[in-house]
């Protein structure tokens, strides 16, 4: 069906605390959807390492809409900033956690990630959430900064961070990095931060389409995104009229909606990690769902609009 975003209901600035850079976050109404953004911190990279062969037409493009001071229209001198967070759903008395950002305490062979220690239980705290009160989680993918929270060190033991949760992952992305070492993080993410969930009897390993809550015409749905890794997916919530997107990986920075046609340096599939991008990207045009990127600046949701070669994207 097609949806104009004006038609959407209750869509306004997602209200609470302004930028979040100190830690704390945001959380708002998009309809009778409920969203807070959980954040973890932040990181940066040369723009040509992220999206190699981005130009300086491609910078001066997304000028109109976004700036900011690590940017420069000299592609070359421009950075990738990133931020890592995870988002609180809450939908029909639920609350779903979608990504788990790094984690404390995980041995990492990369140092963005290696035994970090930050405040981000402390910002769920602050947006109402103690781990006992998350009902679901959801994994967009199983790369190292999406899974880290599912658990936690206690007695020098790996336990699932949130008791009362049902863990759901993608059985494409569970066989893959089950076996896969070409990436040691991503491996060292899976044996710490999904393999004592799944022994603890709390994963449900479903297909890329899986629903994971359902009224007529209403609920919470993945849909697939391989691409940026095998089994990547995008939460899809649909409740009072409002639909909002979960995008995780498949966009890490507004240039990737000037030029969704780059491969990200970290797509493991880099062809179907493009094709995919350019279709969840023309699908949200088309249909008025809200993003919700993993990645974004704050504050990170918006709409994507079409834009001469491929798309722009207006922050809310
Ligand atoms: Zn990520």
């Amino acid at each position: 069906m097609q949806r104009s975003a004006a038609g959407l209901l209750g869509i306004g600035r997602m209200r609470g605390s302004g930028q979040n850079n100190n830690g704390v976050g945001m959380s708002g109404y998009l309809g009778k959807l409920k969203i807070s953004t959980v954040r973890e911190g932040e990181g940066s990279m040369p723009m040509q390492f992220a999206v190699p062969g981005v130009t300086a037409e491609d910078l001066a493009q997304m000028r109109p809409w976004y700036w900011s001071k690590e940017l420069s229209e000299d592609p070359e001198a421009a950075v990738f900033r990133i931020e890592v967070r995870s988002y609180v759903l809450q939908v029909d008395g639920r609350n779903v956690l979608i990504d788990t950002c790094c984690g404390n305490d995980k041995q990492r062979s990369v140092p963005w990630a290696d035994n970090l220690q930050t405040e981000w239980l402390q910002n769920l705290a602050r947006e109402g959430f103690l781990p006992e009160d998350i009902d679901l989680v959801v994994c967009t993918h199983l790369h190292a900064d999406h899974v880290g929270w599912n658990t936690r060190l206690t007695n020098g033991q790996w336990v699932p961070t949130f008791p009362n949760a049902r863990y759901v992952f993608s059985r494409k992305d569970y066989e893959f990095f089950r076996t896969q070492t070409h990436e040691a993080h991503n491996h060292e993410a899976y044996m710490d931060s999904v393999l004592p969930v799944v022994e603890a009897g709390m994963a449900d390993i479903v297909e890329s389409d899986h629903c994971v809550h359902h009224e007529i015409d209403e609920g919470v749905w993945l849909e697939d995104a391989s691409g940026h890794s095998p089994g990547s997916v995008v939460v899809n919530a649909r409740w009072g009229g409002s639909q909002a997107v979960f995008t995780g990986d498949v966009v890490h920075h507004p240039i990737q909606l000037v030029r969704p046609d780059i491969p990200f340096f970290a797509d493991e599939k880099p062809a179907e990690a493009c094709a995919t991008r350019q279709r969840l990207l023309a699908q949200c045009a088309d249909n008025g769902a809200i993003l919700f990127p993993a990645h974004f600046p704050d504050p990170p949701s918006g709409r994507v609009h079409r834009a001469k070669r491929y798309f722009s994207y207006e922050f809310l």
